[in-house]
């Protein structure tokens, strides 16, 4: 039998034949993988004509294209429709392909040619994206320890395969945790005090585990733990969600216990600055990013943590008083926040998710989404329903520009599922690249709750917040036009690399874009003039609270990271920083160490959890301008926020794209404003 994996993929745009592929396929594909990419680095090494851009930078780039290929298939797979054999395989893969990476780096011989072309690179005579794809390539060796002498490069190729093993278990560790969790609702009593829609939710849920009629079961899915806290009327049960939501991999199971991953983690990567020659694991992230060092993403988090904590005493306030007009008299605490801050708003401003949701079928929304990149960027998406996908909720679109010639492939798959991992991402299946000839397919993955047999999907406003979100970074795969695979789309400095997604998220909420999309699902009628202005008076309530719970993470996150030793016990830590900075009780933390998969499923936000404060500063800033040019679809701004941000890649240094967008460097007091910190 030949493995599908191995073959030219003679599918529409070259996705995946995904009902041929098998997990047993992957093993050993990636072996033949890495001996043909090895084979076609050593040829880069060996050549005989002195380095050029050419032979040895562009050539780099070129190369190893069956493996990229396979990498962004394997990591779809295990993030979305994973299996124990995928499982395995991962952790089988794990430690070999980090190695793999770890010789090309440290090969001495290459790594000698692409540091002699660094060395002259001005005299090259390459045109700006050459030049910052020779930058870029050489940092990416320097990074991954070419300069350090032969003794050292051996503990370092020890260290990034052992971290890549720990980050594949943590991630195990964790959706083994969540997918095994249910809190089965089985009576009147125990749904008190749940709407419909939550009810709908709850119940596909158990349908989806096989249970059977009158029973509701509530996962640890955001999109249906929130809406649980923000409802249930039952205390105990919240608490009891609550606390297995906040205690994943904190030791409550032994078998998926993350704290001695997370330690170990910790202490690899400070041995590893220590290599380099940092004090710390954060000194050597931030080096590569637009903060540069721990005191600016101090600064900014400092900025934000008092008059957050001044929102939230306030809205503590508004709180209490939902409690007393209850009669509750026991103590708030975090699993009572968000049912009593519910019940504030209502008071407040009349408003009721329940009342809201049947206004945002997801289906609509996704339409929303279409029209706001064909209003901004002449994007037009043609449903493909012949390509099929991993699973049966996945679906694909044919993207256009506006003169008709191909963008690319966008595919969704928007439903939580036990065998997915939890949260939103964006991922490509293939990278756009001029120079390769590649069109992106790019995937947005998100963790709904779906909606009941016959029924739509209902969103909160903040599901459509993260689908928007989740869309922004797939137009910056989409819009990617550039000639080298390494700078494109979303393989930006990632500090900039939520500046896309976020400022996407602007458009959600524009009343223009509302009132054309969010209609009944049952009646069709348009989201109700008065609901709109209440949706909108709202918007800043529990912002306090929203603020110190994400601050709070990154704060936890850098303090880790800035450590020259990992912590002895990473919960008691953990408790340290928060007691430090004074976080009440009553918030609780966005994600608790032994969770957090922005730091330990990968490096990828490890000290850098602070990156989505930091491009809210700059896609706050970047909003005001089709505020100031009068609308929120005006021409000219748009295309110049697609030629600077969206299609530029990693061409640019990240501060000149946004400077060629904006006429000048960006400024926090939108931000502040925006999640009304200025006035506190
Ligand atoms: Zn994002």
């Amino acid at each position: 039998m030949t493995n599908p994996l191995l073959l030219d993929w003679a599918t529409p745009h070259g996705i995946a034949p995904f009902a041929d592929i098998r997990a047993e396929h992957f093993e050993p594909a990636f072996e033949q993988a890495l001996r043909q990419h090895r084979a076609e680095v050593e040829a880069i090494a060996a050549n005989v004509a002195s380095a050029s851009f050419d032979n040895t930078i562009a050539a780099l780039d070129a190369s190893g294209r069956l493996l990229t290929r396979l990498e962004h298939l394997f990591s779809s797979l295990t993030a979305s429709a994973t299996s124990p054999a995928l499982q395995a395989a991962q952790r089988a893969l794990a430690a070999p392909l980090a190695a793999h990476y770890s010789a090309i780096h440290m090969h001495g011989g290459l790594f000698a040619r692409v540091d002699e072309l660094h060395g002259r690179r001005q005299s090259l005579e390459l045109s700006p994206e050459q030049l910052r794809l020779l930058e870029r390539l050489h940092l990416d060796f320097v990074r991954a320890g070419a300069r350090l002498a032969p003794a050292y490069q051996a503990r370092y190729a020890v260290i990034v395969s052992r971290l890549a093993e720990l980050y594949t278990r943590f991630a195990q560790n964790v959706l083994a945790e969540e997918s095994g969790y249910q809190l089965q609702l089985r009576s009147e009593d125990e749904l008190a005090g749940l709407p419909a829609f939550v009810r709908a939710a709850a119940r596909q849920a158990a349908v989806d585990r096989g249970l059977g009629e009158g029973v509701h079961v509530i996962t640890l899915s955001r999109s249906l733990v929130v809406p649980f806290l923000s409802h249930s009327a039952r205390r105990d049960l919240r608490e009891q969600a609550w606390r297995a939501w906040v205690g994943r991999g904190d030791g409550g199971q032994p078998a998926t216990d993350n704290r001695a991953i997370c330690r170990e983690i910790l202490a690899l990567r400070a041995e590893q600055a220590r290599l380099h020659g940092h004090a710390c694991y954060a000194d050597y992230a931030l080096e590569d990013t637009m903060a540069q060092r721990q005191p600016a993403v101090q600064q900014l988090l400092d900025r934000v943590w008092q008059p957050a904590l001044t929102a939230q005493a306030r809205e503590r306030e508004a709180v209490l008083g939902a409690m007393a007009a209850a009669g509750a008299t026991h103590e708030l605490q975090a699993w009572d926040w968000r049912y009593y801050a519910e019940q504030a708003r209502r008071a407040r401003f009349a408003l009721d998710d329940a009342e809201v949701k049947p206004f945002f079928a997801l289906d609509r929304m996704v339409a929303a989404m279409f029209d706001c990149a064909g209003r901004l960027f002449g994007l037009k998406f043609s449903a493909r329903p012949d390509i099929a996908g991993y699973h049966p909720d996945v679906k694909a679109w044919e993207v256009t520009h506006a003169d008709g010639r191909l963008c690319g492939l966008f595919v969704q798959d928007n439903f939580a599922r036990p065998t997915k991992r939890s949260g939103a991402w964006m991922n490509p299946l293939r990278n756009q690249s001029t120079a390769l000839g590649a069109t992106p397919i790019i995937l947005n993955n998100n963790n709904f709750a779906r909606g009941a047999a016959g029924e739509p999907t209902l969103l909160s406003f903040d599901d459509v917040r993260t689908l928007f979100h989740e869309f922004g970074h797939g137009l910056h795969g989409l819009l990617s036009s550039v000639q080298y695979e390494r700078l494109a789309g979303t393989q930006v400095l990632r500090d900039f690399v939520e500046l896309p997604s976020q400022l996407f998220e602007h458009w959600m909420a524009e009343p223009e874009v509302l009132r054309r999309f969010a209609r009944h699902w049952q009646t069709d009628e348009p989201l109700p003039e008065a609901l709109l202005a209440k949706l909108q008076a709202a918007r800043q309530f529990g912002q306090g609270y929203e603020t110190l719970r994400y601050t709070a993470s990154a704060l936890v996150d850098l303090a880790a990271h800035a450590l020259p030793q990992a912590p002895e016990d990473v919960v008691a830590f953990e408790q340290q920083v928060l007691a430090r900075y004074g976080l009440p009780a009553e918030v609780g933390l966005n994600h608790r160490l032994t969770h957090f998969q922005h730091l330990f499923s990968s490096a990828g936000y490890a000290a850098g959890y602070y990156v989505y404060l930091w491009a809210e500063v700059l896609d706050c800033d970047a909003y005001e301008a089709f505020v100031e040019a009068g609308s929120p679809f005006d021409a000219a701004t748009a295309e110049r926020l697609r030629a600077c941000i969206y299609s530029s890649g990693n061409s640019v240094e990240p501060g000149a794209a946004f400077r060629a967008f904006r006429g000048r460097d960006p400024v926090v007091e939108p931000m502040l404003k925006d999640r009304g910190l200025l006035t506190a």
